[in-house]
C-alpha cells in the first residue's frame, strides 16, 4: 500500500472546480496585492480564531517578524521561547536583533514546560529580567501551550505574549475558570501560517497576525506596507509583508472546508489511538491529548529506540513519515553564539531523537491507518525478538 505523508493532490481533486473558478476571478480583476479577497479572509480568520482583528501577511515567518517589529522588540531584548519548533520561531527573534531564551518542553505535549518557565523567570537576575520583553509560546503540532501559566507569568512581569499558532488554527485551550479560548486570541499577537502543509494551506506562502488590540492592528497594517501612511510617507520602518489576492482567494475556498478537515484529522487520531491499544503495541508513546481541542497538524509518536530505523522501514513499506524536528533550536549551528550545549534542554533533545510524525490528513482512510499501525507493530515485534 502506498500512503503519502500528506496527500495535497487528493485534497485538490475534491475542490478543483471551485479553486479554478476563484483564481479566474482574480485573473480577470488583474488586482493582485491585498484588496477585497484579503479583507474577506481577514474577517473570516478573525471570527474563526475568536480574535478581534486579523491582518493578512506574506508568511508565518513574516507574521512572527512583523509582530516582533511592531512590538518594538530589538537589540538587547530577551524573548522566551521553545527550543522544539520550526526554525523561524527563534530565527525571527534574532532577525530583529533580540535574543531567544530557550526553555525546555514538557514530554508528550511537546510544548514549553510551565514549571521550567516559572523556574527560569524566577531565577533570572533583576537586570536580565528587565530585558525580557515577551514570551513566544508555540502551539506545537496543533495543541495549545499551557496558556494559563504563560499568561500569569507574562502578566506578573508586564511583558507581551506572541503566540506562534502556525500549526494551531482552530485549536482550543481551556482555562481553569472554564473559559475556552482559541489559539491566536489569548496573547497580544497570534501568528498563523498558510504554508501548504498547514491545516489551512495556500498555493504558496501566506500568513496572518491576529490581535484583540485596535492599536496593534493599526500598527501592523502600516508595518505591512513598509511603514507607510499614507503611501510614500514612512512613519516607521516596516517591510513588504503583504498577502497576495490570489492566495487569499484560494484560502477562502479552502476555509469553507477547514472545520470538516480538522474534524477528520481528529477522527484519524482517535482511530490511531484505538488501533494502537487494540493491537497491544508496546513501546510507542502516543501524543497526549489534553481536554482542549487538538487540531492535529501532526500526529507524532515517540518510540523508545531505533526511530531512524523505523522511519526507513515504514518508507520501504510505502508509508510516508517524517521527523519534526531532528535538531532542537538551542543546539543549531547558527545559534552556537548563544552559548547553549547539548543537555541544556534534555526533553527537547530526547523528542528530537525519538519522535516520528505519521500521516494524519483528512483524506486518510481507515484501512490505511490500520496498515500503518500494523507495520509499526511488526517492526517493533521483530526488534524485540532479534
Ligand atoms: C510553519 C511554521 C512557521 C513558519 O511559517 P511559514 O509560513 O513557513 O513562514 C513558524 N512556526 C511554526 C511552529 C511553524 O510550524
Amino acid at each position: 500500500m502506498n500512503i503519502p505523508f500528506l496527500d495535497l493532490k487528493a485534497q485538490y481533486e475534491a475542490i478543483k472546480e471551485e479553486i479554478i473558478s476563484v483564481t479566474m476571478e482574480v485573473y480577470q480583476s488583474q488586482s493582485f496585492i491585498l484588496g477585497p479577497k484579503v479583507e474577506e479572509l481577514e474577517k473570516k480568520v478573525a471570527t474563526y480564531t475568536q480574535a478581534k482583528h486579523a491582518v493578512g501577511v506574506s508568511s508565518g515567518t513574516d507574521a512572527l517578524l512583523i509582530s516582533l517589529m511592531s512590538a518594538d522588540i530589538g537589540p538587547g531584548d530577551l524573548v522566551i521561547t521553545s527550543p522544539y519548533t520550526f526554525f523561524s520561531t527563534a530565527g525571527s527573534i534574532t532577525r530583529v536583533g533580540a535574543i531567544p531564551v530557550f526553555v525546555d518542553i514538557a514530554p508528550l505535549t511537546y510544548n514549553i514546560d510551565p514549571e521550567k518557565l516559572e523556574k527560569k523567570v524566577s531565577t533570572m537576575e533583576a537586570k536580565e529580567r528587565s530585558r525580557l520583553k515577551a514570551i513566544l509560546p508555540v502551539h506545537l503540532f496543533g495543541q495549545c501551550a499551557d496558556m494559563e501559566n504563560i499568561t500569569a507569568i507574562a502578566k506578573s512581569l508586564g511583558i507581551l505574549i506572541i503566540e506562534d499558532a502556525a500549526q494551531a488554527i482552530g485549536a482550543e485551550y481551556k482555562f481553569s475558570d472554564g473559559s475556552l479560548k482559541r489559539a491566536g486570541s489569548m496573547g497580544n499577537y497570534g501568528c498563523f501560517s498558510f504554508y501548504p502543509s498547514k491545516n489551512l494551506g495556500s498555493f504558496g506562502d501566506g500568513g496572518m497576525v491576529t490581535t484583540n488590540d485596535e492599536e496593534i492592528l493599526q500598527k501592523l497594517k502600516i508595518m505591512r506596507v513598509h511603514g507607510a501612511q499614507p503611501k510614500y510617507y514612512h512613519k516607521v520602518i516596516g517591510g513588504n509583508f503583504r498577502l497576495d489576492a490570489l492566495q487569499a482567494a484560494i484560502l477562502l475556498v479552502k476555509f469553507n472546508y477547514l472545520e470538516e478537515w480538522t474534524e477528520k484529522r481528529r477522527q484519524n487520531a482517535r482511530i490511531y489511538r484505538e488501533l494502537f491499544a487494540r493491537k497491544c503495541i508496546e513501546g510507542v508513546e502516543l501524543p497526549l491529548e489534553s481536554k482542549e481541542r487538538h487540531i492535529y497538524n501532526q500526529f507524532v509518536i515517540k518510540i523508545d529506540q531505533k526511530r531512524d530505523e523505523l522511519k526507513r522501514y515504514l518508507i520501504n513499506q510505502g508509508i510516508g513519515c517524517d521527523i519534526y524536528y531532528p535538531v532542537p533550536l538551542h543546539i543549531q549551528e547558527c545559534f552556537r553564539y548563544l552559548g547553549y550545549s547539548p543537555g541544556d534542554c534534555p526533553v527537547a533533545e530526547e523528542a528530537a531523537a525519538k519522535t516520528l510524525a505519521l500521516p494524519i490528513y483528512a483524506e486518510l482512510r481507515y484501512e490505511q491507518i490500520e496498515y500503518i499501525v500494523e507495520k509499526i507493530g511488526s517492526f517493533l515485534r521483530d526488534k524485540k525478538t532479534s
